[in-house]
């Protein structure tokens, strides 16, 4: 059990054996909160959807990101535990707020080592929760299918025969073999944040972006752009014909509360500065 005042891990230089023990405190503490990412129409600017961005909060300072602690959580095993539970806290949040707003869908991330158990911890967290799984988007990487493609391929038609939606994330930046697009069942596109800042510099990664969504787009799937940060990006991924954005530009991600007021609006619209 980690003392009260044990410093907080910023990542780097971070013994993992006291990570570990944080996050096991964190675990039985409840020192572990969501954060809610929104996930806007380029079109209409309404809010479609948001991503659960998962946030540990330390008995001192300020809140973690998960890049400095979920490494140590894969590595031990503790990302069993923590993923159940923010499956379970997402799950539960979006059913009461489906349930006095408009209905509304949630991204959850889904880390590679909890994928063979995948099937096993969703069906539990919409049973405990009731959430329509319609509601639910999974999203993987191209890390959880590049092992075993057959395998993965399996574990996602079961997952979209639940009902769940799933989402490829970070695209482009792992291993992006066609082969996934052609044989996974995947609804959604999201490209990552690096074609995103690239596109108003280079015409190499504009070109790039312009063909993953006219590719999404041919195999019926929706595509997120991520990082989107500035109005220039937002509108050239407008005139591109993308469907759906997540980035500063639109919102930092918000704690439940903020996203609730968000939802209780009758036009669910998320401004942007340009
Ligand atoms: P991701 O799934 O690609 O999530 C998007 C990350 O980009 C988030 O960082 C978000 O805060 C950040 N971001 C969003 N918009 C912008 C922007 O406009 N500019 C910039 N520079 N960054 C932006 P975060 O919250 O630190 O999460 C990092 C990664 O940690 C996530 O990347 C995801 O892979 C992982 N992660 C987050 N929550 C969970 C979780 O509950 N379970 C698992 N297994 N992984 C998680
Ligand atoms: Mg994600
Ligand atoms: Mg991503
Ligand atoms: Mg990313």
């Amino acid at each position: 059990m980690a003392k009260r005042g044990t410093p907080v891990p910023t990542g780097a230089g971070v013994c993992p054996e006291n990570v570990e023990a944080l996050l096991r405190d964190a675990l039985q503490n409840d020192r572990f909160t969501l954060a809610y990412q929104p996930q806007v129409d380029l079109q209409t600017g309404q809010l479609d959807g948001a991503e659960v961005l998962l946030r540990w909060l330390p008995p001192t300072g300020a809140p973690v990101l998960p890049p400095a602690f979920i490494p140590t959580a894969e590595a031990t095993g503790l990302i069993h535990p923590i993923g159940e539970w923010v499956l379970r806290t997402a799950c539960g949040q979006t059913h009461r707020w489906n349930a006095n707003n408009r209905p509304f869908r949630l991204a959850v991330n889904l880390s590679p080592r909890q994928f063979s158990r995948a099937e096993e911890i969703v069906l539990a967290a919409l049973r405990e929760t009731g959430l329509d799984p319609g509601r639910l988007e999974l999203e993987i990487t191209e890390q959880s299918v590049a092992e075993d493609l057959p395998a993965a391929a399996g574990v996602l038609r079961r997952l979209n025969a639940l009902g769940v939606r799933l989402a490829l994330d970070d695209f482009g930046t792992g291993y992006s073999s066609l082969q996934y697009l052609a044989r996974l069942p995947v609804h959604t596109l999201k490209i990552d944040r690096s074609f995103v800042a690239g596109m108003i510099r280079t015409a190499k990664a504009r070109i790039i972006v312009e063909n993953i969504i006219r590719l999404a787009h041919g195999l019926s799937m929706r595509v997120v752009a991520e990082g989107v940060e500035t109005p220039g990006q937002r509108d050239l991924l407008r005139r591109q014909g993308c469907d759906l954005a997540q980035g500063f530009l639109y919102s930092r991600p918000l704690a439940g509360k903020k996203l609730r007021m968000l939802l209780t609006r009758p036009e669910p619209c998320v401004q942007t500065a340009g």
